[in-house]
């Protein structure tokens, strides 16, 4: 079956080897103890030490800040292994890499690396990144944040929503995105480091999840904390472009986390088509089973080709804004078409809690909705197509 996996032309030794050695990995350590964290909504510190250790906090960030200096297609087939076993585990590093990590590694100054990176790629501390709030989802123009500017410091007020890795003792701090002036007329938008021990900067944890249950997800609230002028990411008034330029590639992790999910209720779909018997028979040999196994198969094909081709545009720096959103919607839908059928085949057994498909089929649920809704990213693929 890995073999399956490993025929794209694109994939090279070093990718067939990361693959296998985050599979054991995710076999070894992660299937143990997937189902009891999720029953329990607990985040795993120590199995993010764990993941930090065999270098997943920081796979594509240089190796003079701690990183692994792999490509982008490494990363995706890390964090596709993850979720082929537990969602959340690959949501924590999804969320690190690409949302975290990534902006300050992208447009932060050399100071604002050397200061943060190393000590992000341990796993040891998490990095969040702060663009919705309560009344501003798809519509980044909502936001309410403020951040003054006054005698050398930002002073910000206001409180972001369902951010990743924010509420955890693992939480070193948030990229903020903030109002910092007004410019023709428009609110000027920026984004601010702030670290989580800035005084009035204060999270709370949300427990009631569906799904992603052992991710750490908060609200962070932000009252008059002041943090140095030299903590603005990029250029002033560049917020909005710098946090949309990450989603294009947070997509790409998410698609990663929706082709991960789909393979693995794919393989407990066939496993169990093969040692069920109905009709003196396995049901696997029954059409209409075999065909949604067939249908699977071609899907994850396709998800998969495509993504890989995406992760080699990224990395030849070609523009992959709509192949971005295309092949995220492209992988969440089809992680949802594949946990559904899976559970089908499952019958019963396929709705009873002590069985990982059960949790498959909530986890994918967050793939459409999550960094680009689907109905925003067919929006932003028809203006691609100049509608
Ligand atoms: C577990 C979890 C983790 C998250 N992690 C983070 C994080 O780390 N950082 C962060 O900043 N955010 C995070 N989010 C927030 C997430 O990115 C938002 O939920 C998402 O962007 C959608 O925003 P919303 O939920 O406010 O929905 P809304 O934007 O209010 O949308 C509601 C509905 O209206 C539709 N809609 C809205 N506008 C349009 C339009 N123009 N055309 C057609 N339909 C439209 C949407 O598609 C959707 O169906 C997380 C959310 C969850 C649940």
């Amino acid at each position: 079956m890995q073999n399956d996996l490993n025929t794209n032309p694109l994939i090279k030794k070093n990718h067939i080897e990361l693959r296998s050695k985050i599979r054991d990995f995710a076999e070894k350590e992660i299937r143990p103890i997937a189902a009891k964290l999720d029953d329990e909504a607990r985040f795993s510190q120590q199995l993010t030490k764990r993941m930090g250790e065999i270098g997943l906090l920081g796979i594509t960030i240089p190796k003079e800040y701690g990183g692994q200096n792999l490509d982008t297609l490494s990363y995706i087939i890390a964090v596709e292994e993850l979720a082929r076993v537990d969602s959340s585990q690959a949501a924590t590093v999804a969320a690190h890499n690409s949302l975290g990590i990534a902006p300050i590694c992208n447009y932060g100054t050399k100071e604002q690396k050397s200061h943060y990176l190393p000590k992000l790629t341990t796993g040891d501390s998490l990095w969040a990144f702060g663009l919705t709030e309560a009344d501003a989802g798809s519509d980044v123009t909502r936001i309410k944040t403020k951040a003054e500017l006054s005698d050398g410091k930002w002073n910000i007020n206001g409180s972001k929503l369902f951010i990743t890795n924010s509420a955890s003792d693992c939480s070193a701090g948030i990229t903020v995105l903030a109002i910092s002036g007004e410019r023709n007329n428009k609110k000027e938008l920026s984004v601010i480091l702030v670290d989580k021990h800035t005084s009035g900067y204060s999270t709370e944890p949300i427990s009631n999840k569906m799904l992603w249950r052992a991710v750490d997800t908060g609200k962070i609230s932000f009252n008059n904390c002041r943090v140095p002028e030299k903590n603005l990411l990029g250029e002033r008034g560049r917020g909005a472009h710098i946090m949309l330029e990450t989603l294009d590639s947070g997509r790409l992790s998410i698609a990663a986390i929706g082709l991960g999910l789909a393979q693995g209720a794919f393989e407990m779909a066939l496993e169990y088509s093969r040692k069920r018997h109905q009709f003196e028979q396995p049901i696997g040999k029954f059409q209409s089973i075999a065909f949604k196994l067939a249908d699977m198969q071609i899907k994850l094909e396709l998800a998969r080709n495509t993504l890989y081709k995406v992760c080699w545009q990224k990395d030849a720096k070609l523009p992959f804004t709509k192949e971005a959103a295309l092949i995220k919607l492209y992988c969440s839908e089809i992680a949802k078409e594949i946990a559904d059928e899976a559970v089908q085949i499952h019958g019963a057994y396929g709705l009873m809690k002590n069985n990982d498909i059960e949790r498959f089929y909530r986890d994918q649920r967050i793939l459409q909705i999550g960094e680009g809704t689907s109905e925003i990213l067919r929006v932003l693929i028809s203006r691609h197509l100049g509608l």
